[in-house]
């Protein structure tokens, strides 16, 4: 099946592999795609790939996604398409394309090329961390540019992986047991919208029932720390899934079994998004700000797990919610985890959300509710997660204030999650007021008017004394300050407010 056969293993395991992969596919009834993936020692640079398609039509195309899909397939060379027959057949390639001649629907192809990783030489927009590249320890691929596909209602494409011997390979999809390196993936999108990594990486499971956090560390100075980066993700996770009451809910026809996050060692700090995966740059020998940067952007994206994929949202109108009040749970969970204190987290406030908030171009002019349409979230990023942060700081204290901190914002989360998690049912801004007044025994209606779907400043100086704090907002700074004597309700508020409770 295989024209070529790998140098680079004894001969008999690739026997082994080879017959268990044929017996594999034999017994599959169904006449499904697969791809086989060979990395080479001697070549990093380079990457082999064979695929046996049932064409459903005559155009092999690449991922829609990404910062410039139609960058994809410049890295893809030698593509070389056989018929049943082994004869090779002609392709033409067209704009970001290959057109293969007199394709018949039905009909078996062999695909071949290569992919060259060379992705880093040019810019791209976001950075690198969610393309594809090669490090002293390691290939990463997004499945968006390994992968050359063929029509739409592809299932249960078959993958397997070959690798130099020192090699060890990560990727969030199903193996198959008994065959090392051999995965079924259920459709075209987990194939492309996916992370994979292959060398002499570690990679860390951290398993929740049906819910697993697979986490890959790359680089001499990331593995030094691994003991600390571990204990970190695993308290991460831990304070959601209590948060939440469970493991993040896949809608109808979705997979959320798997998240992989990939921490590569870098001199910058960055990261990037794909399905339910994250790619990540971090410096280990950063300062604090930098590390900090690192860690909020993994709690950040980790929560939209349960807020933006098991709670899911009519339109931008709530990007508030899904963004700044995730911004908001991120700082509870890096505060009960012992990443920040309590004076870092006023920092991160004044700094980050604050200060974008106040400083945003459209600040006082557009309101947070329409600041996330189209390509506007970027561009007001200060309205739409500082002012989500904000609004979520306000609700969660009145319902503390209103209830004797016997309920609060968590409550919502978790009546939400009970009620929309894993469903098709989407939340709007309606939804969002009904549970939070019925948690705050109050109305947010004005409230959610008047800051959200309005323009007027978030009332801070209302809402913080709720847990004793007083504000000053001279000079456009956010300071907070412990009035001398406290209530208990006030105190157990601001304890609230970081998490505890
Ligand atoms: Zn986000």
């Amino acid at each position: 099946m295989f024209k070529e056969l790998p140098k680079s293993r004894p001969f008999f395991v690739l026997l082994i592999t080879f017959f268990s992969f044929q017996l594999f596919l034999a017994g599959q009834q169904s006449s499904s795609d697969s791809y086989f993936i060979r990395f080479d020692s001697e070549e990093s640079k380079i990457v082999h790939v064979e695929a046996n398609l049932t064409l459903e039509d005559d155009t092999l195309r690449m991922s829609d996604y990404g910062p410039m899909p139609e960058r994809w397939p410049d890295y893809v060379k030698n593509l070389e398409v056989r018929d049943d027959e082994g004869q090779v057949r002609a392709v033409e390639k067209k704009e970001a394309k290959w057109i293969i001649a007199n394709a018949e629907p039905g009909a078996y192809i062999q695909l071949s090329y290569d992919l060259h990783i060379d992705h880093e030489e040019i810019n791209w927009p976001g950075g690198i961390d969610g393309v594809a590249f090669v490090r002293t320890w390691g290939i990463m691929l997004s499945g968006r540019s390994l992968f050359v596909v063929n029509g739409s209602d592809k299932e249960d494409i078959k993958v397997q992986v070959e690798l130099p011997d020192a090699y060890q390979f990560s990727a969030p999809w199903n193996g198959v047991a008994g065959i090392p390196n051999t995965f079924v993936v259920k459709n075209h999108l987990q194939l492309q919208e996916s992370l994979l990594f292959a060398g002499t990486h570690k990679e860390i499971i951290m398993p929740r029932g049906d819910f697993k956090l697979k986490f890959v560390l790359g680089g001499e100075e990331i593995l030094a720390k691994e003991k600390e980066y571990v204990d970190t993700a695993e308290k991460v996770l831990d304070y959601y899934i209590q948060l939440m009451g469970g493991n993040p809910l896949p809608t109808p026809g979705n997979n959320l079994s798997t998240a992989m996050v990939i921490i590569n060692q870098s001199e910058s700090t960055d990261g990037e998004v794909i399905g339910n995966h994250l790619s990540m740059f971090i410096n280990p020998k950063g300062d604090m700000q930098n590390q900090m940067i690192g860690w909020f952007m993994f709690a950040h994206e980790f929560y939209h797990l349960w807020n933006g994929k098991t709670l899911r949202f009519q339109d931008s109108e709530t990007d508030w919610f899904k963004e700044g009040v995730t911004s908001y749970y991120t700082l509870k969970a890096l505060n009960q985890v012992g990443m920040v204190n309590e004076e870092v987290s006023k920092m991160i406030m004044n700094n980050l959300f604050y200060q974008r908030y106040v400083n945003d171009s459209a600040y006082g002019k557009l309101a947070p509710a329409k600041a996330a349409s189209g390509f506007d979230k970027d561009n007001h990023w200060g309205l739409v997660y500082g002012g989500g942060f904000f609004a979520g700081v306000c609700m969660d204290m009145q319902i503390r204030k209103n209830t004797e901190n016997k309920t609060s914002l968590d409550d919502v989360m978790r009546k939400l999650y009970l009620d929309f998690g894993g469903k098709d049912a989407l939340i709007d801004q309606n939804t969002l007021i009904r549970y939070a007044n019925k948690q705050g025994n109050t109305n947010f209606k004005t409230f959610i008017e008047t800051y959200i779907e309005g323009t007027a400043a978030m009332p801070l100086q209302e809402y913080f004394p709720h847990a004793g704090m007083q504000v000053n907002l001279a000079e456009e700074q956010l300071q907070l300050s412990h009035i001398p004597e406290k209530t208990e309700l006030q105190h157990q508020i601001w304890e609230g407010f970081l998490g505890k409770n």
